[in-house]
């Protein structure tokens, strides 16, 4: 088997990313927009020692769970990786993906997740859910202006002005922009060499106001016969918002700092729920609305507020979930650590008539030890303590020193909203075993089409459920408890320990005084036929060659086993 080779492949599983993964001669092959279940003939494109990734190239038997793609360029454009699979698979392919991390990573059994999860909320309509696009604009090879987006890991523009995820009304933006360029032999922007004029188009609807804003982001400070296009843009139905945005650096950064209006307002509102939002080109907004008052709504739901509550929104960005929560409690504080959104939290607050949210700049892992702190050195004895705490942290996850601070402020109730359900997973153990119990986990699809997931976690603080009083006597004798058979029985009930990759690393390093890798524990347990974890992230592991321990690593591994009575 070499690199070019063709093979034939049975799709049985699907990685992280998306991909297909199918056997062939004993090796793993990851084909990108391959389905499960699917036979295929692909290429290989590089070859690894027991893995490799290889090109679809035709499609022998199509699996049931395969999908047209609604969008013609949906396997080169780097926005969509699924569209081909169908939607209810999508939806049990995320649901299992946060399942398996939170088992894998977070070390929550089975059975209590049986018990927590709740089914994930998917779209109706998985498509035309995105509220933003940005297109970038560049020159076909026969001279004329294109608009599309960028193939997957390049900045190579694939035309496309119909984005199956986008509103319909980008398509016509798109066309009138293209053909004044066209018209006008306006020059669009040419990242080799810094020159030309039209950089970026980004169009933004109010999906509940139905507004419409259009920025054009332009290498200059002119865009000559600009009227022309201003008219024709504002003959389509609920524009309200035309600017342009000045970017003459050469950067990938999309947009530059300066906003000059052309017509109409600066910029155009939206609702979640019953909040009301200003959007400028340049702030932060959620991108899929729908789902996000979804989200919100579930969030709102775990907190369980009353109006008698102190709570905390970590991570607030421009205080939409604060926003939310405020209507039901008695104080919200926001922290986030981007000035510009926190300005627009507390604008978006005022519009609203909002009066019990307080916003705060900074790093989340600073503001709330910091005020933690200070209560305690002003109110000496007493803690500093909030009803409920939500976090929504970046994919990277909260920082320990937060989570530690969390615990200690000791909340009746965690609310943790995640983009990254293996960093959720790290977090939700750290607060597990510091005093706090998983009630729910509810998977949320923002993104359809797209590998990416949502997550709204419910933790509750561990607290005596009540208490009764037993009269007990032991010792000898009637009616009497005899101590010996008490520890006979506490041996018997003793559950049984998990015995962990952890626990058999710390057992070898004390007792032989040298580490072992995670991997060699996996080759060991592999070679004695002990069950292993169904890895959802084998992708990952397969990307390194499997590693081979030395003979006194393996001795040393099997004792340790020997030792938690594995084998
Ligand atoms: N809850 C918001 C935004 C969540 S996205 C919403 O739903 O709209 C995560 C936010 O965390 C971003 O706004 C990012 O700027 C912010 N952030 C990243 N690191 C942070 C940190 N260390 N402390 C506080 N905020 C941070």
């Amino acid at each position: 088997m070499k690199k070019n080779d063709f093979v034939t492949l049975t799709i049985e599983d699907i990685g992280v990313g998306g991909e297909g993964i199918g056997k062939a001669e004993g090796m793993t092959f990851f084909v990108k927009d391959a389905v499960v279940g699917d036979v295929i003939e692909a290429r290989i494109t590089k070859l690894k020692k027991n893995y490799g990734y290889a090109r679809l190239m035709k499609i022998i038997k199509p699996s049931e769970k395969r999908k047209e793609a609604k969008c013609p360029v949906a396997r080169q454009c780097g926005g969509c990786q699924i569209q081909e699979m169908d939607y209810k698979e999508q939806l049990k392919f995320k649901g299992r993906k946060v399942r398996n991390n939170l088992e894998r990573i977070g070390g929550f059994e089975s059975t209590l997740l049986d018990a927590v999860m709740e089914p994930i909320c998917g779209m109706e309509e998985p498509f035309h859910y995105r509220n933003k696009a940005q297109y970038p604009i560049g020159t076909d090879r026969d001279g004329n202006p294109v608009a599309g987006f960028y193939a997957g890991r390049t900045h190579q523009i694939i035309p496309n002005t119909v984005c199956a995820l986008g509103k319909e009304i980008n398509t016509e933006v798109l066309n009138i922009v293209l053909g004044f360029m066209k018209e006008f032999h306006v020059t669009a922007y040419d990242e080799g060499t810094g020159t030309g004029l039209f950089r970026h188009v980004l169009i933004r609807s109010g999906f509940k106001t139905g507004e419409i804003m259009v920025c054009l982001i332009v290498n200059g400070t002119q865009i000559p016969h600009v009227e022309t296009l201003t008219e024709r843009l504002t003959k389509l139905p609920g524009m309200t918002s035309i600017t342009m945005n000045i970017n003459c650096e050469n950067t990938n950064v999309i947009m530059g700092k300066e906003i000059r209006l052309l017509w109409g307002q600066e910029y155009i509102t939206d609702y979640i729920g019953e909040i009301k939002y200003q959007i400028s080109p340049l702030s932060f907004y959620q991108v899929n609305p729908v789902q996000t008052e979804v989200l919100y709504g579930l969030a709102c739901e775990y907190a369980g507020l009353t109006g008698q509550e102190t709570v905390w929104d970590l991570y607030c960005g421009i205080g939409t979930i604060s926003l939310f929560l405020a209507q039901k409690a008695k104080q919200v504080y926001g922290v986030e650590i981007i000035p510009q959104a926190i300005e627009d939290a507390r604008k978006n607050a005022e519009i609203n008539g909002i009066t019990n949210a307080e916003f705060y700049v900074g790093k989340a892992e600073e503001v709330l030890p910091d005020y933690y702190r200070k209560y305690e050195e002003s109110n000496p004895g007493s803690r500093a303590h909030a009803d409920v705490i939500v976090v929504d942290p970046p994919r990277k996850g909260c920082d320990e020193t937060l989570l530690e601070t969390m615990v200690n402020m000791e909340p009746d109730r965690i609310v943790y909203v995640s983009c990254d359900s293996a960093t959720l997973a790290r977090d939700l153990k750290y607060l597990c075993e510091n005093g706090y119990e998983l009630k729910k986990v509810r998977p949320a699809d923002m993104f359809p089409m797209t590998v990416h997931v949502e997550t709204v976690v419910l933790l509750s603080h561990k607290k005596p459920d009540g208490h009764i009083n037993v009269k007990v006597e032991f010792g000898e004798g009637e009616g009497k408890v005899p101590l010996d058979n008490i520890a006979k029985r506490a041996e018997a009930y003793k559950p049984k320990e998990r015995v962990t990759y952890k626990m058999i690393k710390e057992y070898i390093e004390a007792k032989y005084g040298f580490k072992v890798h995670t991997a060699y524990i996996a080759e060991v347990k592999r070679s004695l036929g002990l069950p292993m974890y169904d890895a959802p992230n084998a992708v990952e592991e397969l990307k390194h060659p499997r590693k081979h321990p030395t003979v006194e690593k393996v001795e040393a591994i099997k004792d340790a086993l020997k030792h938690f009575e594995v084998i």
